[in-house]
C-alpha cells in the first residue's frame, strides 16, 4: 500500500458536483484518508476563464504510480473532460502530487508534480492535510513551500464540513 496525494480541480459546469463525482470514483480504488477544505482559486496561466474549485486528498492505494495515473485519467475521461488549450477550462483535473516519497521522472509521469511548489492553489489545500510532509526533491515542508510560493488568490469556501456527502 502507498499513500498518494491527489490534487483535484474543476472550473466548468457544476464544479462542486464534478469534484464530488470524481472523489466517489476515486474511492473505487483508493481509501481516502484525508481531504482538504475546498478553495475557490484564481486561474493561473490562461487567465480569461472561470475561477476554479480546488481541493487535495490523501489516498491509500495498492495501485502502482502508472496504474494510478491511468485510473485518474479514466475518471477525467468519464467526467467528460475534453482537452483544449493548455491550462484552459476543464470539467475535472486530477494530478498525482506525491506518491509516498518517490521521485519519478518519466515521459508521461513526473512525481512530485513538477509545478506544485509554485502553485498556491495546490499548496494551500495540501497544507490542510500534510503541512509537515517534506517534498522529496526540494527537501522543504509544504508549509515552507507555501510561504515562498508566488501570490495568487486562493480563498476557503464556507461549505459544510464534509462537502463530499
Ligand atoms: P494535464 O491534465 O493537462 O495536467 O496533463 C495531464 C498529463 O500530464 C497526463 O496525460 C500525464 O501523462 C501527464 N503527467 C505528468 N505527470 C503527472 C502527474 N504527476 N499527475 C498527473 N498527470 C501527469
Amino acid at each position: 500500500m502507498a499513500d498518494a496525494f491527489i490534487g483535484v480541480g474543476s472550473n466548468l459546469g457544476n464544479k462542486l458536483e464534478n469534484i464530488r463525482k470524481a472523489m466517489s470514483l476515486i474511492k473505487e480504488r483508493c481509501k481516502i484518508l484525508k481531504i482538504s477544505h475546498l478553495y475557490k482559486t484564481e486561474p493561473v496561466g490562461f487567465k480569461s476563464q472561470q475561477w476554479f474549485l480546488n481541493c487535495a486528498a490523501k489516498a491509500q492505494t495498492s495501485l502502482k504510480p502508472k496504474e494510478l495515473l491511468e485510473f485518474l485519467l479514466s475518471i477525467e475521461k468519464k467526467l467528460g473532460r475534453v482537452r483544449t488549450i493548455r491550462y484552459g477550462p476543464r470539467t475535472i483535473d486530477l494530478d498525482i502530487l506525491f506518491y509516498d516519497d518517490m521521485i519519478i521522472r518519466e515521459d508521461n509521469l513526473v512525481v512530485p508534480h513538477p509545478r506544485l511548489h509554485e502553485r498556491l492553489f495546490v499548496l494551500v489545500p495540501l497544507k490542510d492535510i500534510c503541512p509537515d510532509f517534506i517534498h522529496p526533491a526540494l527537501n522543504k515542508t509544504i508549509s515552507e513551500l507555501c510561504s515562498s510560493a508566488s501570490n495568487s488568490k486562493v480563498s476557503k469556501l464556507q461549505t459544510e464540513e464534509n462537502y463530499l456527502n
